[in-house]
């Protein structure tokens, strides 16, 4: 990678630098405080007579200050004084009769100048220098006050970091489809004879951390062209227009090196449709975007340079961006699947040992929803752990504790409840269990705690057998029943006035899942296969420009039919619970002695639970 190590030459020049100016300064320092050696004063008479027997060499002054220099030596070391300055007299007695001495009437060499330049224009020059250095070296990091118009893409070379499609476990979709693009790139005279033109954009949309960043790489890495990648909100500065300058620079430096990849990460940070034209954020954004637009445009028929970009959120982008000519390729990159994320899991363990406990396919089954950079940060978390035991090899339960760590956050151990507190924490938990066990659309449950993970008080945690892309009806009043189960066990306990702040989240999850289901799925009894989805762009100045595509009697319609889905919802719970309370009981008494239950054992203390008849199956 060629840019590391011109940075590495560079970095070596710099420090060589500063420590030349270290020892120059030294120096100066050095010569400017060293006592200079003070002249021997001698009388006049003497100075005749050394000149006479020819031991001297130059006898230098100005008015009758004299100075001599003896011979072999290369400056003057006795002084002397004379009424009457170089008189014709010394001349005469000196120069003329034996020839040997140099006399001249101009005033000596004086080391004080010397000395003056050393200790007064010296160190101004160097710390002068030294200021420039230390200028240069803080723009080159943050400021960049000189080049910020520039763009600030890093280029990947082909050597050591270069990424392959072998590299990527699972995306086989999104390969087959780059594939094309790698074939653009390596052979684009086979195009260009059947009067093909090349692609220019390619948008790669899906979740975080699903590789989109990689498979960019990977073309790239396939294709063996350079590969320019900058971050959509790098563009996105103070200033007015330094987005655009900088994509000039960007597309710029891409045509010099084509054929190229141009990889924009995050492009929805500068690409969200334009046109609400409210504060100085937009015009910033709407100015860059139509330099990527210009750009693109302007490639030339034979600019082998394309652009990937990759965003979450597809549907903000502006349609212009869209458009045939620009980003008309989509390339989807789904969360992967069981399979594919133990390859994933596989990839990600393949240089850390791990003993024969360790089952990346049971893991693997349990990570639905992760995606690859969530297991890529749970293999790496079961190696911190398995080093912290000081153990030579990563363990199944090193990757339990990771897996449970990077879900729901590591457990706080150090946070103390008291009895009440925990006795209230395990009712609340056990509520949760009990509702979920015994509704039939419910997933099952995987884990009850009651140790505080992350920010709460306990967990209890569900776990879909197997992976599901889609989910119904009854499965989300389900879920609503069972996020509703723990205030309504505190409730059955308690009575009214002992509900406490803790069920806090659970209500959000369920005002969320619920409103989801009216206004996105159409899953409403009077507002059935209609949604109400507001395509505002998820910037704030839009959500107060743009208006609401439905009616404010809508709108209450909507309020309506939430509040009846979580009242159904609480009603369902709260049957359930009563009719099984001597489980909750049971189950409270198991956890507040075991703190956590596992899968089996909680099934064991809920083997009694039943659904009631009143609760209805499909309600
Ligand atoms: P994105 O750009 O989609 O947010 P990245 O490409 O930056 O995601 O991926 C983040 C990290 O996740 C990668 O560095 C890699 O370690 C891991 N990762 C994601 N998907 C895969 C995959 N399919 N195979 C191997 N590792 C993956």
């Amino acid at each position: 990678m060629p840019k590391p190590r011109k940075q590495k030459v560079s970095n070596k020049v710099r420090l060589g630098l500063f420590w030349a100016i270290i020892v120059l300064i030294g120096l100066s320092l050095y010569a400017a405080f060293m006592p200079a050696k003070p002249l021997q004063e001698v009388p006049i008479a003497q100075v005749i007579r050394d000149a006479n027997e020819g031991k001297v060499a130059k006898i230098e002054g100005q008015g009758g200050d004299l100075q001599v220099t003896m011979k072999g030596e290369n400056k003057p070391s006795k002084r002397t004084y004379l009424g009457g300055g170089v008189s014709s007299l010394l001349k005469d007695n000196i120069l003329n009769e034996k020839g040997r001495a140099v006399v001249s009437d101009s005033a000596p060499v004086d080391n004080s100048v010397m000395l003056t330049l050393m200790t007064v224009v010296l160190p101004v020059l160097l710390i002068g220098a030294l200021f420039v250095f230390m200028m240069r070296q803080a723009q080159g990091q943050n400021s960049q006050a000189m080049s910020f118009g520039k763009s600030k893409a890093r280029l990947y070379g082909l050597d050591k970091e270069r990424v392959v499609f072998d590299d990527i476990a699972g995306n086989d979709n999104a390969k087959q489809d780059l594939q094309e693009v790698v074939d653009f790139l390596k052979h684009p005279k086979k195009y260009q004879s059947l009067g093909a033109k090349i692609p220019k954009g390619v948008l790669l949309v899906g979740d975080p951390g699903t590789g989109k960043t990689m498979l960019a790489r990977a073309v790239a890495g396939e294709a063996d062209v350079p590969f320019f990648s900058i971050s959509g909100s790098e563009f996105v500065e103070m200033f007015v227009g330094v987005g655009a300058s900088r994509v000039r620079d960007l597309f710029q430096k891409a045509k010099k090196n084509a054929p190229a990849i141009v990889f924009i990460d995050e492009i929805d940070a500068v690409g969200r449709k334009r046109g609400s034209g409210m504060g100085g954020g937009h015009d910033e954004r709407e100015q860059t975007l139509n330099q990527i637009l210009v750009e693109m445009d302007g490639f030339e028929a034979d600019t082998n340079v394309i652009v990937i970009a990759a965003t979450n959120r597809a549907d903000v982008l502006d349609p212009a961006l869209l458009r045939p000519g620009r980003f008309d390729r989509h390339v989807t990159i789904s969360l992967p699947e069981r399979k594919d994320r133990e390859a994933i899991l596989k990839v990600h363990f393949k240089n850390k040992p791990t003993d024969d406990t360790v089952d990346l396919d049971k893991l693997a089954a349990k990570t639905a929803g992760s995606s690859g950079a969530d297991l890529a940060n749970i293999a790496n978390e079961a190696a911190i752990i398995a080093a912290r035991r000081n153990s030579k090899k990563v363990s199944n339960d090193d990757l339990t504790e990771a897996f449970e760590k990077v879900a729901i956050g590591p457990e706080r151990k150090a946070k103390v409840m008291n009895d009440h507190e925990k006795e209230l924490t395990a009712y609340h938990e056990a509520g949760h269990a009990i509702v979920g066990h015994v509704l039939p659309d419910s997933d099952s449950v995987h884990k009850i705690t009651i140790i505080p993970r992350g920010g709460t008080g306990g967990v209890t945690w569900f776990l879909p057998p197997e992976d599901r892309s889609y989910t119904n009806v009854y499965e989300f009043k389900d879920i609503l029943a069972r996020a509703l189960g723990g205030r309504i066990a505190e409730k059955l306990i308690y009575g009214d006035d002992g509900i406490t702040t803790g069920a806090g989240s659970d209500l959000r999850h369920a005002a969320k899942v619920a409103r989801n289901m009216i206004v996105e799925q159409g899953m409403g009894s009077k507002l059935r296969d209609q949604v109400f989805h507001e395509d505002n762009g998820g910037m704030v100045f839009d959500k107060i420009t743009h208006d609401r595509p439905y009616s404010e009697a809508t709108a209450q319609e909507i309020d309506n039919e939430v509040e009846a889905l979580i009242k159904e919802a609480s009603v369902r719970a709260e049957t359930i619970l009563s009719k099984n309370r001597a489980v909750l009981e049971k189950l409270k008494d198991a956890l507040l002695k075991n703190e956590t239950l596992e899968e089996e054992d909680a099934a064991k203390y809920m083997k009694d639970a039943v659904l009631p008849k009143e609760v209805k199956l499909h309600a």
